[in-house]
């Protein structure tokens, strides 16, 4: 056993989950990807780009130091390695980072509309919102500059314009209920918002009190 296999381990079952269960857009396709922080280094494991998720193994996740320099691995790693490797280098709360294409949620993402924290439990994880980030093509050096204008929100989750979406966590778990959690909230947004009326939000002082919880919930991850 190395000193990244457990890390691996935990990617890989988190890659296979969200490709089975459809966040990657197609159940057959390779989009999205996914990393985490490896601890007290600056370095990172990222899944390789366009394999199968059937056939990721220990072998063929990728070690990159933060100069983007590979420590292990042979495949060419994920195209938006450099987008993973912004969010570590600009937020230190986050130590996993997904990337997703996920249905409900590229709603929003192709409409260019940000969608608010509708519940408590979002709120509290995701942030107050889940804002846009501007289009930029897959893999490319402005993708990666659009995701660190917005990073300074502390949220985590984001749309990718006309892409997919972008979900953080302190731990790889917390990343992965992030996922589905935006896709809860997208798929009832939309929801609400076809039928005519005018969602409700939730009320200012809830939302300040939320931020303040998240923040003791971030400080003490
Ligand atoms: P990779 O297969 O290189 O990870 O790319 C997938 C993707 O979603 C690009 O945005
Ligand atoms: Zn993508």
């Amino acid at each position: 056993m190395g000193p990244y296999t457990l890390y691996q381990e935990k990617i890989i079952e988190c890659t296979r989950w969200l490709s089975l269960n459809g966040f990657f857009g197609s159940l057959r396709g390779t989009g999205g990807n996914v990393s985490m922080r490896v601890p007290g280094e600056e370095a990172f494991i990222v899944t390789p780009s366009t394999l199968p998720y059937d056939q990721l193994t220990l072998e063929e996740m990728c070690v990159l130091d933060f100069n983007k320099k590979r420590i292990e691995g042979k495949r060419k790693p994920s195209v938006e390695s450099g987008l993973h490797l912004k969010v570590y280098q600009c937020r230190p709360d986050v130590n996993a980072v997904i990337h997703s294409h996920q249905n409900y949620a590229s709603v929003f993402a192709v409409l260019n509309k940000p969608i608010p924290s509708l519940f408590d439990e979002v709120s509290l994880h995701l942030g107050p919102v889940i804002d846009v980030i501007p289009y930029a093509l897959s893999g490319s050096p402005e993708l990666t500059a659009n995701i660190g204008e917005k990073l300074d929100n502390g949220c985590h989750g984001y749309l990718l314009q006309n892409h997919g979406a972008l979900t953080l966590g302190s731990t790889l778990e917390e990343a992965w209920l992030n996922v589905e959690l935006l896709e809860k909230i997208a798929k009832i947004y939309l929801g609400a918002l076809s039928t005519g009326g005018q969602p409700t939000l939730l009320p200012d002082d809830t939302v300040n009190l939320l931020k303040e919880l998240r923040k003791k919930k971030l400080k003490k991850a």
